[in-house]
């Protein structure tokens, strides 16, 4: 078989890759591009998208699944290949993507800036639910000459990694790996030996920072604040980590080390998907499973409330007494996160809790290095409430965990990471005795 290694080069995200055999074409993934590559979004494939056969999609993050809508606008027939979690937790993340879309287009309307293209519509979520077939772990597939496993990655609820096999010949596509410091996912699997493995190595470079002291920081920074009658506002992203927040507040209720408040959960986006957590259990660790056979609800603390309109956002910041306030985005590149900062920030009695990656220059950043004021949505604001960046939370595995994982492969190729991360794990997997290349767009495989 041929791969050829479409995205993700020397960046964390686009992921997209083609594999070719007998003259059959089934993509592997096909995410959009953000942040600085963003504009990549809108160029057109490198492939003919009627000429592609089918789909396996690892997982439903956007810069895995965000081109799928597009790939059938543009003419592709084919089905796409996921578990039922991932197809189920997709179409909020693709319907959220739409909408940010058609703001955009509005306010370069209003602003009487170039117009954006509008990449796709809803026609073609509709289409992607049709063409969409549940794939279980560890049954394995037959998909045109190709046989397709999908093992555990522990990413996210339903993530996996895919087990190719054509003839003999057999390709790992690792997807994103887990962090397996993560109680609420269920370790990834190892995979079997194959001929070309084609690796994530986001964090390639840094191995991650002790999960035990993280909870004690977070335990005591919510202790703090509330106890004193601050609010703790914590922005992140939607799916998986702000409902792992939930999961730890409710813990630390139930363990009687931080005080019981109203909790809010102010993003529409965090609601639809903490509502199909609850039909999706057995994509959860077996710890969480226990919880749900129990009849409790591992993510939800004793006063959680979701809100809806954004009149109810809006009441949440005329509130006196202590509280937590988790909303979107988990970036600061818009949503109801802004006005919460813009008016909690000048109070020392509050926090901002960052749990998540924020990008250089951004407010986040700012906020971290400790710029006051700051600007936000056209208003200068003072900071005075404590401001605190946990690592620790993420999802990808770290440094040691992608080693132990890649420990017995012999041919390697790595994507999806920044040619920091990608040299250093390189140069560590060289050294016990693989073949390692760093993919470049486009760039060939044999198998
Ligand atoms: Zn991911």
């Amino acid at each position: 078989m041929r791969l050829t290694t479409w995205g993700a080069c020397g960046t964390v995200t686009g992921s997209c890759h083609l594999l070719e055999h007998k003259g059959f074409r089934l993509l592997l993934d096909c995410g959009v591009y953000q942040g600085e590559a963003e504009d990549a979004n809108s160029a057109p494939f490198p492939f003919n998208p009627r000429q592609i056969d089918a789909l396996v999609l690892s997982h439903a993050h956007l810069d895995h699944s965000g081109r799928i809508p597009r790939l059938f606008h543009n003419g592709y027939g084919g089905r796409v290949y996921a578990t039922a979690p991932t197809l189920k937790l997709v179409r909020p993340l693709l319907e959220d993507a739409l909408k940010l879309m058609k703001e955009d287009i509005k306010r370069a309307r209003r602003k009487k800036l170039p117009i954006p293209e509008l990449l796709w519509d809803s026609a073609d979520i509709r289409t992607l639910v049709e063409r969409s077939k549940p794939l279980p772990y560890y049954s394995s597939r037959k998909i045109g000459p190709f046989r397709i496993t999908l093992k555990n990655a522990g990413h996210l609820p339903g993530s996996a990694f895919i087990e190719v096999r054509a003839g003999e010949r057999i390709l790992v596509f690792s997807g994103d790996l887990g962090n397996r410091r993560k109680e609420t996912l269920p370790d990834p699997d190892y995979p079997r030996i194959a001929d070309l493995t084609l690796s994530e190595s986001t964090y390639g470079d840094r191995p991650h920072r002790p999960f035990q002291e993280t909870l004690v920081e977070f335990a005591e920074v919510l202790s703090h604040t509330l106890d004193a009658g601050g609010k703790v506002v914590i922005p992140s992203f939607a799916l998986e980590r702000a409902q792992e927040i939930l999961f730890y507040i409710r813990r630390f209720e139930a363990e009687r080390q931080i005080p019981v408040v109203p909790v809010f959960v102010d993003s529409p986006l965090t609601t639809k998907v903490s509502e199909i957590y609850g039909q999706i259990q057995e994509a959860f660790s077996p710890l969480v499973q226990s919880f749900y056979r129990r009849g409790v609800d591992p993510f939800a603390p004793q006063q959680l409330r979701y809100t809806r309109s954004s009149e109810e956002s809006k009441k949440i910041n005329e509130l006196r007494g202590p509280a937590v306030i988790i909303a979107g985005s988990g970036m600061l590149s818009g949503g109801r996160i802004l006005h919460h900062l813009r008016h909690q920030l000048p109070h020392p009695k509050n926090a901002v809790v960052f749990v998540g990656y924020q990008p250089r220059g951004g407010l986040g950043h700012q906020l971290i290095t400790g710029k006051s004021p700051v600007r936000i949505m056209g208003h200068e604001v003072q900071v005075r409430a404590h401001v605190y960046a946990l690592g620790g939370f993420s999802g990808h595995a770290g440094r040691d965990e992608l080693l132990d994982w890649l420990a017995a492969e012999k041919r390697i190729v790595l994507v999806h990471g920044e040619d920091t991360a990608r040299k250093s794990l390189a140069r560590r997997l060289r050294a016990r005795g693989a073949s390692v290349t760093l993919a470049r767009l486009g760039q060939r495989f044999e198998i």
